[in-house]
């Protein structure tokens, strides 16, 4: 006899905030009293959350649709890829529904229809943090969706819509919930974190009965007293960023910053329309530094933008070399189907933009090397991600998980994963330190 619980497949693609949305419609399959499948075979319909932001993205997320029908028959579609006009249903015309991102009621309204809902809602399995894919110790939390600046290269806006940001009370609520199951690091997400609550004029919401703006600064300082790390991303050098140095200076919230700057010269920051004053940066980070010297900035950068001349790039370089950031992400630019910068005139030939990739890495690694080279001798105080027979593999507050580098604890065997522990740092290399507990 089958078993009477409907069992729902689901596929999760994309980026972090791909997964933030996958987690949001598990919890609320659970908490209408919908099983998880693991296999395609078990489930009597499958969800696919797809990506659409680059062209390798697309094909995976088209392949992953494929399978699902293949192997299972009943499937729908949500994510960017759905939100892409008719791509999913002109190469899958057999699924039963396509949502854009961020769609939890309309993907629950497509699972009613096509799997009814159970009678007796199993309200009580759920946690209170809800279903969550990222390792217990860490979660992302996400502030707001969609974005209001248009980026030349990005095609977000359009899959995304403009900015629209999570009440306060309700991520508080979130973060407060996850912090009570044990997660030790939030990593705040958003596509432009600094905006947070720009779109509802950063009104007033309330946390435990207490008034707190709808604002980054105000949300990083009530963040800061759950007892975890947390970590800002994707923030932009708006002006009003200067507020959080404070914060990590008092230890409030983690002394990092990814600020994705994507470049430094000024004709090229406009062509990109970069939100944001470039003017200044360095001076900014200097100021910030003096007020928090544990700073560490993780940046992105675009090389070979259409028009980039030498001269341009050697500004970019020479950016780099007097900014001396910490962690440094580099993309030879690519046209992505939809982006204005396509259109640009002077495409920079792919041979040009992969040795200024290379020549730009090149240097940062040289940085990188000399910072962390730095920190031997140093105490931190590291949160474990793995263990295994070698040793313990763990962050400090530098790291990111996935993106940054890592802490390798030689002497880490008995470690658990979710230990926060003090090591002497022994010794360093481009990316990743190596220490011994203390
Ligand atoms: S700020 Fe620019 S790059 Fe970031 S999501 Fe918005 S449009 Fe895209």
């Amino acid at each position: 006899m089958n078993n009477p619980i409907p069992k729902v497949g689901f596929v999760s693609l994309g980026c972090p905030k791909a997964t933030v949305d996958s987690e949001h419609i598990l919890t609320r399959l659970r908490a209408e009293g919908y099983l998880i499948s693991d296999t395609y075979k078990d489930a009597d319909l499958v969800v696919v959350n797809t990506c659409g932001f680059i062209d390798s993205a697309v094909e995976e997320s088209l392949d992953a649709i494929g399978e699902a029908l293949a192997e299972n028959g009943k499937v729908i579609v949500t994510g960017c890829l759905g939100a892409k006009g008719d791509v999913v249903k002109q190469a899958h015309p057999k699924v039963l529904a396509v949502t854009g991102p961020h769609a939890t009621d309309e993907v629950m309204e497509a699972v009613h229809q096509h799997l009814p809902k159970p009678h007796d809602p199993y309200m009580d399995l759920v946690p209170a943090q809800g279903i969550r894919l990222t390792p217990k110790h860490y979660a992302y939390l996400k502030i707001s969706e969609g974005c209001n600046h248009r980026c030349t290269f990005c095609i977000i806006p359009s899959l995304r819509g403009d900015l629209v940001s999570r009440p306060v009370g309700d991520v508080m609520q979130e973060a407060q919930n996850l912090a009570n199951a044990g997660v030790k690091e939030l990593l705040v997400i958003s596509q432009d974190t600094s905006a947070y609550g720009v779109d509802v004029k950063y009104r007033t919401g309330f946390w435990g009965g207490r008034p707190l703006r709808t604002r980054m600064t105000e949300l990083a300082e009530a963040l800061g007293t759950l007892g975890v790390w947390v970590r800002l991303h994707y923030v932009y050098p708006y002006p009003h960023v200067d507020e959080v140095i404070p914060l990590m200076a008092q230890g409030k919230i983690l002394p990092y910053l990814d600020i994705p700057f994507q470049h430094a010269n000024q004709r090229i920051l406009k062509l990109m329309k970069r939100p944001g004053n470039s003017d200044g940066v360095l001076a900014r980070i200097k100021k910030w530094r003096e007020i928090c010297p544990e700073l560490v900035l993780r940046s992105t950068f675009i090389v070979g933008f259409p028009g980039e001349t030498e001269e341009e790039f050697e500004e970019l370089l020479d950016f780099i070399e007097e900014a001396q950031l910490d962690r440094v992400g580099a993309f030879a630019y690519s046209p992505i189907e939809g982006a204005l910068a396509n259109d640009l005139p002077d495409h920079v030939p792919p041979e040009v933009q992969q040795e200024r990739l290379a020549r730009l890495m090149w240097l940062q690694e040289e940085i990188s090397e000399e910072k962390l080279k730095l920190k031997i001798g140093k105490k931190l105080t590291v949160l474990v991600d793995e263990v295994d027979e070698e040793g313990a593999i763990a962050r400090s507050f530098a790291d990111a998980p996935e993106i940054d580098g890592q802490v390798y604890i030689v002497d880490g065997q008995h470690l658990k994963v979710g230990d926060k522990v003090d090591v002497v740092i022994t010794d360093s290399d481009t990316h990743d330190l190596w220490g011994e507990l203390v």
